[in-house]
C-alpha cells in the first residue's frame, strides 16, 4: 500500500465512455464509472474530471478529411460538453453532485470555467467535470487534465486507459511484455511512449504532478488507485 490520495483529476477519453460500441456512448460503462466515482467520493477524496471527445468527433480527423482545422477542434470541444453532461447525470442518478464547467461559455447548460468557483465545489465534496477542453483548438483534453490538474492543485492525475499501464513492449502482441511501476516524465518523452501527448507530459513535469496510468476496464480500480494500491504505472519525477 502506498500513498492515499485527497484531491485528484480523473482524465477520461471519450473511447471510455463508448465501451465495445464503434461510436458515441454505452450508458451501462457510463453508470459504472459514475458508481465507482460514487463510492471514492463517500470516503471523501475531491473529484474532478476531464473528459475527452474521441468517441464522437476528433479535430484531427476532420481537418483530414479537409475542414479547417481550429473549426473541426471546436466541434471536438464541443463533444466533450456532450459526453461531461452525460456524466454528471449518471453521477446525479447516483446520488453524486456534479457541477459541469465548460471553457467554452454554454451558460443554459453548464457553467462557466472559474477557476476558484470549481475548488469551491470540490471542497464541498461536489465531483466537477470540465467539459470543452482547455477552449482552445490545436490542444488536446490530455493537456487540458494536466492544466487544470494543477489549477486547482491536484495531486494526481489518473489517466484511464483499457491496459494495465505502460509496458516495455505491446503486450497484446508480447506475452512476455513488462509493466512498469514506475517511470520518469522524460523516460516518457524521449521514448516517445503514448501515454499522453507531448504537451501534457511536460506541463506535468514542470508541476511536478504524478500521472497514474491505470486501467479502467477492471472493475473497483478507481478505488485501488486512490488508495494507493500498486496498480498501474506511475509517471512522475
Ligand atoms: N479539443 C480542442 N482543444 C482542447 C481540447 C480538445 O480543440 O483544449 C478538441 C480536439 O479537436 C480534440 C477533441 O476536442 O480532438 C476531442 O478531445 P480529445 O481528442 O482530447 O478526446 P479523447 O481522445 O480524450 O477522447
Amino acid at each position: 500500500m502506498g500513498q492515499s490520495y485527497q484531491r485528484v483529476l480523473l482524465k477520461l477519453s471519450g473511447e471510455a465512455l463508448m465501451g465495445d460500441l464503434p461510436y458515441g456512448i454505452d450508458p451501462t460503462i457510463v453508470q459504472s464509472i459514475a458508481q465507482e466515482i460514487a463510492e471514492v467520493r463517500s470516503q471523501g477524496m475531491e473529484i474532478a474530471i476531464v473528459v475527452g471527445g474521441g468517441n464522437i468527433f476528433r479535430g484531427v480527423k476532420g481537418a483530414a478529411a479537409g475542414m479547417d482545422r481550429a473549426t473541426a477542434d471546436y466541434i471536438g470541444m464541443i463533444a466533450t460538453v456532450m459526453n461531461a453532461m452525460t456524466l454528471q447525470d449518471a453521477l446525479e442518478q447516483v446520488e453524486v453532485p456534479t457541477r459541469v464547467q465548460s471553457a467554452i461559455e454554454m451558460k443554459e447548460l453548464a457553467e462557466p470555467y472559474i477557476r476558484r468557483r470549481a475548488i469551491r465545489h470540490l471542497e464541498k465534496g461536489r465531483v466537477v467535470v470540465f467539459g470543452a477542453g482547455s477552449g482552445n483548438p490545436f490542444f488536446t483534453t490530455d493537456t487540458t487534465a494536466a492544466l487544470r490538474a494543477a489549477e486547482i492543485d491536484a495531486e494526481l492525475i489518473m489517466k484511464a486507459t483499457k491496459v494495465d499501464g505502460i509496458y516495455d513492449s505491446d503486450p497484446k502482441i508480447n506475452p512476455n511484455a513488462r509493466r512498469f511501476q514506475s517511470l520518469t516524465y522524460n523516460h516518457v518523452l524521449t521514448q516517445d511512449l503514448k501515454v499522453m501527448d507531448s504537451t501534457a507530459i511536460a506541463l506535468c513535469k514542470d508541476n511536478d504532478i504524478p500521472i497514474l496510468v491505470f486501467n479502467l476496464s477492471v472493475p473497483g480500480n478507481i478505488r485501488r488507485a486512490l488508495m494507493g494500491e500498486s496498480i498501474g504505472t506511475l509517471v512522475g519525477g
